[in-house]
């Protein structure tokens, strides 16, 4: 581990400063000693945005042109085993630091901003991107970043431009329409509770997604594992389910909000020409925000268009049904 790479330390203990301070702290000390990222934010305070409403939901389009390589990151396993991986220790750019996180993990930057604030928590060693043995860290992360701060989770298969390494990212709470749609009450269909978890669904969504809420961080972890693993059941691929997941703590009780995804891209983003649909949708544009790398896209985007989408590379409500039969 490289002593120079770390700005701060958290473990935990009660004697350490809170973890949201910290990362406000990081991000403050980096606009100023890291020139990249300085103009990252600089190019942030550029993008342009509308809202668009959609068929009982809305959506916020951002145009923001510095996303394209996330938007269109090759993540073939030949190429990806080619490329050097910029979430190792040693291909961090010279002047980025992170704060050393319970020991395993840093937390960085995004050098590509999305949100005003716009965290990457990478894993200290170099493993595979999957939620399935280490839901328990992103668990404690969303306590130990308390309220202030949502945390966010792409499945290697549905979003990860890095699926090689694993990580999580963190942005500030309420930035993204999912959080304020995910707790109205008049939509929320509830339907199951396990020993004090809540498992509920979103109506007139286009999209499926799976609310799980509760305090106790074990009950959370089984509910989740069980959720996963019907999931797995059901699966085209013989990978962990395809899952984008975000996380956000009310109060003393996280909620889950678990996407379970059909495919990674529309076909549209595969077509030529003006057919072309320059839309990669991961974590962030399932909770709402659609990045648009490409400016002609974000002007024309209509609402059946983002349906569509939405439709597409959601998992259908049948296979969302099977899933909770299985689920016990
Ligand atoms: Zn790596």
């Amino acid at each position: 581990m490289k002593q120079q790479k770390i700005y701060a330390y958290f473990d935990g203990d009660q004697n350490t400063k809170n973890l949201s301070g910290l990362c406000i702290e990081l991000l403050a000390e980096q606009k100023n000693t890291w020139h990249e990222l300085q103009k990252a934010y600089e190019n942030f305070n550029n993008v342009k945005v509308r809202d668009l409403p959609c068929k009982g939901f809305s959506v916020r389009i951002q145009y923001n042109p510095k996303r394209i390589t996330s938007s269109t990151a090759n993540i073939n396993s030949t190429h990806i085993n080619k490329r050097p991986c910029f979430l190792c220790l040693d291909n961090l750019p010279e002047a980025q630091k992170g704060i050393l996180y319970r020991n395993d993990y840093l937390i960085l930057c995004n050098p590509a901003p999305v949100f005003f604030s716009h965290l990457t928590i990478s894993c200290l060693y170099h493993r595979p991107q999957t939620i399935t043995e280490h839901i328990d860290i992103l668990i404690q992360l969303a306590f130990d970043l308390n309220h202030q701060w949502t945390v966010l989770y792409n499945g290697p298969r549905c979003g990860a431009s890095v699926p090689d390494h694993l990580h999580f990212q963190a942005i500030p709470s309420g930035l993204m329409p999912i959080e304020k749609e995910g707790s109205d009450k008049k939509r929320s269909v509830v339907l199951k509770k396990i020993k004090g978890v809540t498992i509920s669904r979103l109506s007139d969504f286009c999209r499926e997604v799976l609310i799980i809420e509760g305090s106790d961080m074990l009950e959370l972890l089984h509910v989740f594992k069980h959720i996963l693993s019907a999931l797995t059941r059901i699966s085209p691929i013989d990978e962990e389910p395809m899952i984008n997941v975000i996380v956000q703590k009310n109060g003393e009780r996280l909620r889950f909000h678990v996407f379970p995804r059909a495919k990674h891209r529309p076909e549209a983003f595969f077509k030529t020409g003006n057919d072309r649909i320059l839309i990669s949708p991961a974590v962030i544009e399932m909770g709402g925000v659609i990045i648009t790398p490409v400016e002609k896209d974000f002007e024309r985007l209509r609402a059946s268009d983002v349906e569509g989408i939405y439709r597409e590379v959601s998992l259908g409500k049948d296979a969302i049904n099977e899933v909770l039969e299985n689920l016990e």
